[in-house]
Parts: structure tokens; C-alpha cells; sequence
């Protein structure tokens, strides 16, 4: 098979720590155009012809995600599951860290730069469904998690959306969960910004009654500010499965992703473990579909 021939070349374990590391593997003599695994060819994806054309690769992630998709203003690093699984799958393909640029995209604006080719593939909290197969293509899923509720400290602790009715709550435009808001619970009023950090800001305000999406990023939320801050504990109320969105009709790609996710051995653990392993959430890597 294509892939096993190319992680026979690069080797698991170094494609692992390269995604773990999120370091350059490459020596210093390397060229920054060239991706470092020799004889990496992926036919028939033109995707990959195009990333090996500018010698390297665009990802979109998001960088206000605390735990799946962040950059640090301080420390000028980038961190998460999304980040390392967008590490993992770029270091398969030949491309160490400084041959990676990070495009941030918020919700709304993902599947217009994967069409207009800005982006070589998207990681960050991507709810795989119908509407959005429509445009792109989606490997995975690589996570699964569900809709939550975050709220102030002292707040109720809502174990349904039905409970919100007449209050305020806050999502990101083009998310699954403010479509869900709106579709299905009219008297649930709602605000909306492209970052989910800025619904977080206007909860600690006070200028919105509770932050719905992912419960996996609520965590990273509640986190950062548990004196302020607390997830509900009600059952999750959808399922989000996360994918990796890419150009629509790319097969080879998607299929070389999808083998990765699958024959990875311990990988998606490592990854799992070192950005989620003390956030509370137990959950195992999803089968991957053939989607
Ligand atoms: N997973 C949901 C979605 O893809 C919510 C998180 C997000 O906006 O990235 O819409």
C-alpha cells in the first residue's frame, strides 16, 4: 500500500515524536524547501503536488482553544490535540515543524478556504456532517465529543438547553451548536462572534447567560479560569465527530490520513494523553469511517 511504503520510509516512531515534539527533525543542511522524507509520494493527490510544489504545508487550526487548538502570545508557541494531530498527519507527509505554516480560520470561514485552496487541510474542533460534505472532504474522525454548557461559578447547573429558554447564550457563527440553537429552540436568544473566546469574555461580563459548544473546549475554558468558570454537568447533548477537512474530492489524501489514523500504533494515545490526559475527558480514538 501507498502509505505503508511511506511510513516504512519516514518510520512510525520518528513520524510520532515529530508530532509529539512539534520540533524541526530536519539538520541544519537541509533545504527549508524540501520535505525531509525522501521518497514520499502520495499520486494522484493534487493537494500534496501543490505542498510539494512550495516545499510546505498550510494548515488551518484555531489559537484560542486552550488544550486542542492554541498560540501563546508570550511563549510564540503552538499547542493542542488539533495542533499535534495537524502535526502528526503533515510529519507523514514529509514536512517537519518549519516547514508547517498555522493559518488561523474561525468556524464560519473553514470550508471557503478550503475551497478557494488557501489551506492544505483544517484541524481545529471540525464537526464532521452533511451540509459541510457538500464542499469539502473530511479524514476521521480522529475525536468524538458533544455540545455542553459553560457557565459562571455560582450559576445554575443546566442539564438542558430547554432549561435556557429566555436567557442568553453565546457561540461561534458557523458552529453546529449555534445552528442547533437556532433551529430547535427559537426561545433561546442568541449572540454570536467568530471566536469562542470572546463568548467567554462576554460570559465573565455578565453580558451572556451561558457558552455553548464542545464540551472539550468548554474544559479548556473552565480551565484556564476555574474560580470564574464551570462546565454543567448534564449529559453531553449532541455528538460532534472531529474530522480533518480537505479539499473535496482529494481521495488519495483522504485515504492516506485515514490509514495514518488507523495503523498509528500508540500515536493518537501520546497525543491524547499529552494535551488532554488531565483534562477529564475519557474517551477513546473513534474507528475511522470510510467517509
Ligand atoms: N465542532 C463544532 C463545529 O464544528 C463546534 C466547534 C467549532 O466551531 O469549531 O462547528
Amino acid at each position: 500500500m501507498r502509505f505503508k511504503r511511506i511510513f516504512a520510509t519516514i518510520g512510525l516512531v520518528s513520524a510520532a515524536a515529530l508530532a509529539l515534539s512539534g520540533c524541526a527533525s530536519g539538520s541544519p543542511s537541509e533545504s527549508e524547501s524540501t520535505p525531509v522524507a525522501e521518497g514520499v509520494t502520495l499520486e494522484g493527490s493534487p493537494t500534496f503536488d501543490k505542498m510539494q510544489e512550495r516545499g510546505k504545508v498550510v494548515i488551518g487550526v484555531k489559537e484560542d482553544q486552550p488544550n486542542l487548538g492554541y498560540f501563546d502570545n508570550v511563549t510564540q508557541e503552538r499547542s493542542g490535540f488539533d495542533v499535534d494531530i495537524a502535526r502528526w498527519v503533515a510529519s507523514s507527509l514529509g514536512f517537519d515543524e518549519k516547514q508547517i505554516e498555522y493559518k488561523p480560520i474561525a468556524s464560519a470561514n473553514r470550508e471557503q478556504a478550503i475551497v478557494n485552496g488557501d489551506i492544505d487541510y483544517y484541524v481545529g474542533t471540525y464537526s464532521i456532517n452533511d451540509k459541510r460534505k457538500e464542499l469539502i472532504d473530511f479524514a476521521g474522525p480522529y475525536f468524538v465529543t458533544g455540545q455542553g454548557l459553560l457557565v459562571k461559578q455560582g450559576e445554575p447547573d443546566y442539564q438542558s438547553l430547554e432549561e435556557l429558554e429566555g436567557k442568553k447564550v453565546c457561540s461561534a457563527t458557523g458552529s453546529t451548536p449555534i445552528q442547533n440553537i437556532k433551529e430547535n429552540f427559537p426561545g433561546i436568544k442568541t449572540e454570536e462572534f467568530d471566536l469562542y473566546s470572546a463568548c467567554v469574555d462576554n460570559l465573565k461580563n455578565g453580558q451572556v447567560d451561558a457558552v455553548t459548544t464542545d464540551q472539550a473546549i468548554l474544559i479548556g475554558y473552565a480551565a484556564q479560569d476555574p474560580d470564574k468558570l464551570m462546565v454543567t454537568t448534564g449529559p453531553l447533548l449532541t455528538t460532534e465527530e472531529y474530522g480533518i477537512g480537505l479539499a473535496k474530492g482529494d481521495d488519495v489524501l483522504r485515504g492516506h490520513i485515514n490509514e495514518m489514523l488507523t495503523d498509528g500504533g500508540d500515536t493518537w494515545t501520546e497525543i491524547f494523553d499529552k494535551n488532554l490526559g488531565d483534562s477529564g475527558i475519557t474517551v477513546d480514538q473513534p474507528k475511522v469511517n470510510a467517509y
